[in-house]
């Protein structure tokens, strides 16, 4: 028997770097209506990262266009696919679900209270993948992510403040991610090289603005809390 130990890049999975049996999409492909699926991105996955995860992206579909109030495309497709979806019979309790966790403001906007399991999975997967597509590896460590429209009480103030500042602290540094369906999902990125670190800031249907960081190994989002007390200061200065 032939044992290929040469995995080449492209035979490569995006998650943990074994042999690849497919393509997955990052973002997931049902957030694209038709007519705005031009080149969509693709990465290289293996059997267990190829797993299905379409019930986890349905709902976080869900969630992502409710709150999106400004977007065109966001109301298509909510028309198109979600209505219809929710008013079947057998799908009630996801109707209801989804009144008992989603908290519309009248002025538009608003929060959405998300099984966390989702919203990790979610988007570690288009972390992992954005990363994958642009650098051609994986990353090792965990990932973490802070979505706007998502209130995370288990966050300490601290880190709530170093996501808070991030997109200025790096101002100078970002890369746009050359999306070519903006108006469903855009993002820019970099690699800080000092801390090791990948930061992403993608943004959903023009609404929702999620941050995804990777965190090295031993390492985990509270380690890097910004001492308050000391920024104010400095600003008074
Ligand atoms: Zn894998």
């Amino acid at each position: 028997m032939n044992v290929n130990l040469n995995i080449k890049a492209e035979d490569k999975c995006y998650w943990c770097g074994m042999k690849s049996v497919g393509f997955e999409h990052v973002p997931p492909q049902n957030l694209f209506p038709k007519g705005h699926r031009n080149e969509l991105i693709k990465v290289t996955a293996c059997k267990k990262h190829n797993q299905d995860l379409s019930k986890v992206d349905e709902r976080m579909r869900i969630n992502l266009i409710m709150l999106s109030h400004t977007s065109k495309v966001a109301r298509k497709l909510f028309n198109e696919k979600i209505i219809k979806g929710i008013q079947r019979e057998e799908s009630k309790g996801l109707g209801i679900d989804i009144a008992n966790n989603i908290y519309e403001k009248p002025e538009g906007g608003g929060y959405i209270r998300v099984n966390f399991e989702h919203s990790d999975t979610y988007f570690e997967k288009i972390i992992r993948g954005l990363y994958f597509r642009i650098y051609g590896n994986q990353f090792s460590g965990t990932t973490h992510h802070f979505w706007n429209h998502s209130n995370d009480l288990s966050l300490s103030a601290n880190a709530h403040f170093y996501y808070l500042e991030l997109e200025k602290k790096y101002s100078d540094e970002w890369i746009v991610g050359n999306c070519k369906n903006k108006q469903v999902f855009d993002f820019k990125y970099f690699y800080c090289n000092d801390e090791k670190q990948f930061f992403v800031i993608m943004n959903f249907y023009e609404n929702h603005k999620v941050i995804g960081i990777s965190i090295p190994k031993g390492k985990n989002i509270e380690d890097y809390g910004v001492d308050i007390e000391k920024y104010l200061n400095v600003k008074l200065e």
